[in-house]
């Protein structure tokens, strides 16, 4: 079963563009034109003679870094995880080169800095971060794809789907601004043999199933309660070498309640995060932010010290995780399918989410390309898609159970699985080996199984007990 689990992982997570696609409908519409509902329009432009994306905002390929009201989260802090970054360039070859030639930056090795509790740790030299803001990434996302011959935008809101003989055959949609009282509000109907719902974590899918008479899946939440703000510096000629840093802590941690993220951005910018959970809510006073930086880790007091503060520091409340559990329904309308945050949202100082629904169009791929009848309900899709995100859930909740004000829910041998990860995470601090596994599963290269195998328990042991002998990991790691 593990096995099975993490070849599966790996063949989604495959970095080569697929050579055996066919067109196999007329035209596929995406609900949502933010990061999920772009990477499923691209995997669709080679199964579709046409997609459609339907967005409530304006999408202008043009804008490559302006912000919009439907991603509201675009302007704080977003990390891409480096199977994120494999994928962009899988979808959208020579992405990050053309990103970083307008801006971005990459770091790898001792570029990009972690500290747990305020412990330094070493760096695997083999993973790299591409960094830029969020609203470039996206932006430059939108350009590829509205450049694709049959991709097109439409402005709207969806409201609904029709249902015919037990397969979605098209999407109801409104103007924008429409309260749905006046004759001028009157929706309109957008053919679809497939439909992708991408409209993020309140996503009203499951609402408009119901009401058709159609199960609707089970929502699981877990509360984490998450306070952000994002403050914008002016890059100068601090700390040259250092092109992300991040400062987690553990629930255990007296070094600090509040996680920190520096990453160098387009335009000669850094951005800082300071996230904290529960009453811990980082400041959008810019003199408080500063004060705070100053009590992380050297590379944020030293960019709050010295470096120009453009703009006011932006806050964000996120209350919880959330997962749609698609695959347990027995029933679904056929040629429907849903991705990114609609089907997950985790935490985001685990920076998964991005990178989820860029593996969630991977799912649909291999859904398309796997010989199943498009317009059949989609249970092999949700399938796989359930392998990417219990992957993603496994890692980001159980850390956050071991936050005191996380109540659960508890799956099942959390306990042993909590012992496990805490050997490993611990081991990671001063084995090279392990540390380079753990950085792996983190950004989503590898399978969460690939940690639990008795050669890494084994090896994490003997490293623990060589921390004993030698003294604390904080001093064999400084
Ligand atoms: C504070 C914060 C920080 C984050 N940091 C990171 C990070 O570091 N790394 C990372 O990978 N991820 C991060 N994420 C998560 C990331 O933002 C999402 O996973 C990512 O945007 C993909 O989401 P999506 O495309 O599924 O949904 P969204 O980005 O939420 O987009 C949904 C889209 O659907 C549209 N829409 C909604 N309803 C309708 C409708 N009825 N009709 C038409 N259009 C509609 C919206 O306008 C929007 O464009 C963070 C999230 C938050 C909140």
């Amino acid at each position: 079963m593990g096995d099975r689990l993490s070849r599966r992982f790996a063949e989604i997570c495959a970095a080569e563009p697929p050579s055996d696609a066919s067109i196999l409908l007329r035209r596929a519409v995406v609900l949502g034109g933010s990061v999920a509902g772009l990477f499923a329009a691209r995997v669709l432009s080679e199964h579709a003679e046409e997609v459609v994306v339907l967005e409530r905002d304006e999408l202008d390929p043009a804008d490559v870094s302006g912000a919009r009201p439907g991603a509201p989260q675009g302007v704080q802090v977003h990390a891409l995880l480096q199977a994120g970054s494999v994928q962009l360039d899988r979808w959208f070859p020579g992405f990050s080169t053309e990103l970083v030639e307008a801006g971005a930056t990459t770091g790898s090795g001792d570029s990009t800095v972690t500290y747990i509790d305020g412990v330094r740790k070493a760096s695997p030299p083999d993973v790299s971060n591409l960094c830029s803001s969020r609203l470039f990434l996206e932006g430059h996302l939108r350009r590829r794809v509205l450049g694709l011959d049959n991709v097109r935008a439409v402005r709207g809101r969806a409201d609904g789907l029709i249902i015919t003989a037990g397969k979605v055959t098209g999407v109801r949609h409104v103007p924008v601004e429409s309260t749905g009282d006046s004759a001028a509000d009157t929706g309109q109907v957008l053919a679809a043999d497939f439909v992708v719902d991408a409209m993020g974590r309140s996503s009203r899918l499951s609402e408009w199933l119901e009401q058709a008479g159609w199960p609707r899946p089970a929502l699981r939440r877990m509360n984490v309660d998450l306070n952000y703000a994002t403050a914008v510096f002016r890059r100068g000629d601090e700390l040259p070498t250092v092109n992300s840093a991040v400062s987690f802590q553990t629930p255990q941690s007296t070094f600090s309640r509040t996680t920190a993220a520096m990453v160098s951005v387009e335009g000669g910018r850094r951005m800082i995060v300071l996230a904290g959970y529960a009453d811990n809510r980082p400041s959008r006073d810019p003199e408080e932010f500063r004060r705070a930086c100053g009590e992380q880790p050297r590379e944020f007091a030293e960019i709050a010290e010295r470096c120009e503060m453009i703009g006011p520091v932006l806050t964000y409340r996120q209350a919880d995780s959330r997962r749609r559990d698609f695959h347990r329904l027995d029933r679904l309308p056929g040629g429907l399918v849903a991705a990114g945050d609609a089907v997950s949202s985790f935490n985001p100082v685990y920076g998964q989410g991005m990178t989820s629904g860029a593996l969630h169009a991977s799912c649909l791929s291999e859904y398309l390309r796997s010989g199943a009848s498009p317009t059949a309900p989609a249970h092999r899709y949700f399938d796989d898609v359930r392998v990417v995100v219990d992957a993603a859930w496994q890692t980001s909740t159980l850390a956050d159970l071991g936050l005191p004000h996380v109540t659960g829910p508890y799956p099942r041998g959390y306990r042993i699985m909590t012992w496990l990860s805490g050997l490993v995470a611990n081991a990671s601090l001063t084995d090279a080996d392990i540390n380079h596994r753990l950085t792996q599963v983190t950004n989503m290269l590898v399978h969460p199984n690939a940690l639990a195998t008795p050669g890494v328990l084994l090896r994490s042991v003997r490293a623990l007990r060589g921390q004993a002998r030698n003294g604390s990991a904080a001093t064999a790691a400084d």
